[in-house]
């Protein structure tokens, strides 16, 4: 079937749900008010994982599933290729009380069929010699890698492009007319964008786009702010993580990627020293060796976070050809792959593989 979708985000989830709809042979247009990569995506740490640092949503389990196999399934047919790091997540607790908030995380990794290790810290620092002698426990997780999110959002753009789609930059959506259950036009700062259907992968700016057709969808920008260090010669292939979601991660490049709190403070993309401090602090302590690296860069990114911590993915009320796929807070590169799956089906072939009622923007409808 040849459809024709518009993609209204350039970021991971638009470019994952045109890289799938590619593949079931749609045509698609993404439409990118700045650049690829502009928003969150181009800030995450991009760690993908079964399991994250904190029980998930019974819901979202297939999916996390799913898409963590996805993305190793299609690793030979990315290009670019998406620089994989395939060590695991070491989670180290610098304290006997921080040891009491992480062992947790070793059953419930456990319980989802990871062969996890939980070690007390001599073995902690046999296993990781970047840790701080007073290592106190630390839980690892091999079912976790991390990745180039700017290669990955590219490489699944690609595939739309060598589909027959494409990408216009600098095209602002303002507004998207609907009627009859179908959508009429895309208006935007460049003119008019017709198509049959019309995914909505706005980040955190995705709520706005909905507004006007009744829909109040509660996602919020949730502030990351992020240190990245120089290039290094090769010292791990692990992330390093922290407690309060600090987490450490040497990209291929040997620059470190230093990250971060979440902070509600609406658009405000500004680079505190408050953070920095409070960052630099926890990381230097813990891991030793980055006191001495120069920090090269630092920015911030707007997680898309929803009201109860679910994405929202599926059809608008109203207009079934218009799909939402946004709100995925701090785990979007995660379900990526299973997210662009889902909308592809839905666009498709009319039914989704995985049960995803869960996630429908129906919810946010006053019944
Ligand atoms: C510091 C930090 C660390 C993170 N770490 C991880 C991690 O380790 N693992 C993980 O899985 N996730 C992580 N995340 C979360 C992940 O990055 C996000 O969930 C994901 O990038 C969201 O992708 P998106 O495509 O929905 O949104 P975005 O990347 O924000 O993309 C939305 C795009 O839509 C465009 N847009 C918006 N409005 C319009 C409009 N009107 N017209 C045209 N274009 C428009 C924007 O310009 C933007 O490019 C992290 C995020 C941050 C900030």
């Amino acid at each position: 079937m040849n459809s024709d979708v518009i993609v209204i985000g350039g970021g991971i989830i638009g470019t994952a749900c045109a890289h799938f709809l590619a593949i079931k042979g749609a045509r698609v247009t993404v439409l990118e008010r700045d650049h690829l990569a502009c928003g969150a995506t181009g800030s995450t740490a991009a760690i993908i994982s079964i399991s994250g640092s904190g029980p998930t949503s019974e819901a979202l389990l297939p999916l996390s599933l799913e898409s963590y196999n996805l993305i190793l399934e299609h690793l030979q047919s990315f290009n670019p290729p998406i620089e994989i790091v395939q060590g695991g997540a070491l989670y180290a607790a610098m304290s006997d009380k921080e040891a009491t908030a992480i062992r947790p995380f070793y059953a419930e990794i456990h319980q989802l069929g990871v062969d996890c290790t939980i070690m007390d810290g001599a073995e902690a620092r046999r296993f990781e010699p970047l840790l701080a002698d007073h290592v106190a426990c630390a839980v690892f997780n091999p079912a976790s890698f991390h990745i180039n999110p700017f290669y990955l959002n590219s490489a699944y753009l690609n595939t739309a492009l060598r589909g027959g789609g494409r990408i216009e930059y600098g095209v602002e959506v303002k507004e998207i007319v609907t009627g009859s259950d179908r959508v009429q036009k895309v208006v935007t700062n460049r003119g008019d964008f017709q198509g049959d259907w019309v995914v909505v992968a706005g980040g955190a700016n995705t709520p706005e786009l909905l507004a006007p057709h009744g829909l109040q969808i509660p996602i919020v920008p949730a502030r990351g702010q992020v240190i990245l260090t120089e290039a290094c010669p090769p010292m791990t292939n692990r992330v390093l993580m922290l407690v309060d979601h600090l987490y450490a991660r040497q990209a291929v490049s040997g620059n470190f990627y230093l990250g971060s709190h979440t902070e509600f403070v609406g658009f405000d993309n500004r680079i505190t020293l408050e953070k920095l401090t409070a960052f630099t602090r926890s990381f230097t302590r813990s891991i030793p060796m980055l006191a001495r690296l120069r920090g090269l860069r630092f920015f911030a990114g707007f997680r898309p976070i929803c009201e109860d911590n679910l994405p929202v993915i599926g059809p608008v009320p109203g207009c079934s050809k218009l799909i939402v796929a946004s709100g995925h807070g701090r785990t979007g590169v995660r379900f990526s792959a299973s997210t662009g799956k889902a909308v592809s089906e839905m666009i498709i072939d009319g039914q989704t593989e995985q049960a995803m009622d869960a996630f429908s923007p129906a919810r946010f409808v006053d019944k």
